[in-house]
């Protein structure tokens, strides 16, 4: 028995990249083309699997990663096509990929088009030679440009590129460049991100070892600030922690996560949030495919969500937008105020100026956008 549109978003992990970056803790290896072949089936068995127990009609569909772009023409043309066979969306439907720059060549970007790929989100990073240099990336400034154009020319429009500041080495100066030759290639969506050292990375391992230094957090801070002054200024409104978008051009997709709500997730290391339980799959390319083989479930690990810790994680989640927490909607899913729940955070926060609250809604302040992960924290 199936029950009607549980689901309206789909993220798919395909696990491969070219080269490891430095500082990425996604899960990706170095891609093995011999791998590709099972990998796709698996996905496409996996996704046959939630399509028996639910009806699935996707608006929103995200391909991520790790590097989609990098699969053999022919496997990324199986990978899309399955996928898409389950949208129901027409017009509406936002269809994206990740992908880092010179890795578009026309017959990828071909194969993109023809599965009705609607979006590009582009790893541009940096336009800062020596910055891409301790990032790892392998690609040279110049080719951002040169992917955007070839995608543009085979007609997918909506391009959002990826920018990452506190890069050691990085100054003011290099980050403004960088925004501004993002901004030259007119992307209706840009994401900036501050360098993190995760855990096990090698980057994280350089520092420790002090072979690299990290930027001062004041610069940081002022780096996040150029980009809350610049990208409004250029036309891309601040509407996530980290996100700006041109009118309307906001990531469908992603404003699902941020609003808590279901989405299947596919593939090794993939989370997912179906009928209540979170789930997340093996992080583990060849369990991955041997447990979709054996017809068994690639979920690492799950839980299933008790009402209080969802409202938490809601609240969590929308007070990185840039709209907050809105009250009414919040009152009707959970059957409470945000106000009364946060009651002390809420006070706290909105008497030290990172908070504003009114009868819609509770949003991050400037300032509390600079602190955002300490506030949120407190509303979990
Ligand atoms: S290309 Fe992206 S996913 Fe792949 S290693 Fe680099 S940062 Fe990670």
């Amino acid at each position: 028995m199936t029950t009607p549109y549980s689901c309206r978003a789909l993220y798919v992990h395909v696990p491969f990249c070219r080269t490891l970056c430095g500082y990425c803790d996604f899960y990706s290896e170095v891609l093995r083309t011999e791998a590709v072949g099972p990998l796709v089936d698996a996905l496409l068995r996996e996704l046959d699997g939630y399509a028996a127990r639910r009806t699935l009609a996707f608006d929103t569909i995200y391909v991520g990663g790790g590097t989609p772009t990098v699969l053999p023409p022919g496997q990324l043309g199986r990978l899309l096509g399955g996928v898409r066979a389950y949208a129901d969306a027409g017009e509406q439907l936002e269809f994206t990929v990740e992908a880092n720059p010179a890795t578009v060549t026309d017959e990828v970007a071909g194969v993109l088009a023809g599965a009705g790929v609607n979006r590009v989100s582009l790893g541009a990073q940096s336009f800062e030679p020596a910055e891409l240099r301790v990032l790892e990336r392998r690609h040279r400034p110049e080719q951002v440009g040169e992917t955007v154009a070839i995608c543009q020319r085979f007609g997918i429009q909506r391009i959002s590129l990826d920018l990452i500041f506190g890069i050691p080495g990085q100054t003011l100066a290099s980050w403004r460049r960088s925004l501004e030759a993002a901004l030259a290639l007119r992307p209706e969506h840009v994401s900036t991100y501050g360098l993190t050292y995760e855990a096990e990375t090698p980057l994280r391992r350089q520092r420790d070892a002090g072979v690299v230094t990290p930027v001062d957090p004041d610069l940081e801070a002022d780096m996040y600030e150029l980009a809350l002054d610049m990208m409004p200024a250029a036309g891309l409104a601040h509407y996530e922690v980290s996100n700006f978008a041109r009118a309307g051009a906001e990531c469908r997709h992603n404003l699902r996560y941020w609003h808590n709500e279901p989405y299947v997730g596919l593939g090794p290391a993939a989370a997912g949030f179906v009928d209540e339980v979170r789930y997340k799959n093996v992080a583990d390319t060849a369990a991955y495919v041997q447990a979709i083989a054996a017809g068994r479930s690639p979920w690492g690990e799950h839980e299933q969500l008790p009402p209080e810790r969802r409202a938490r994680e809601t609240a969590m989640l929308e007070l990185r937008l840039a709209s907050g927490i809105d009250r009414g909607r919040f009152t009707e899913r959970y059957g409470v105020d945000p106000t009364r729940l946060f009651a002390e955070a809420v006070e706290r926060h909105g008497a030290a100026g990172l908070l504003s609250v009114d009868a819609d809604g509770i949003r991050l302040t400037r300032a509390g956008f600079l602190v955002a992960d300490t506030v949120i924290a407190d509303f979990l």
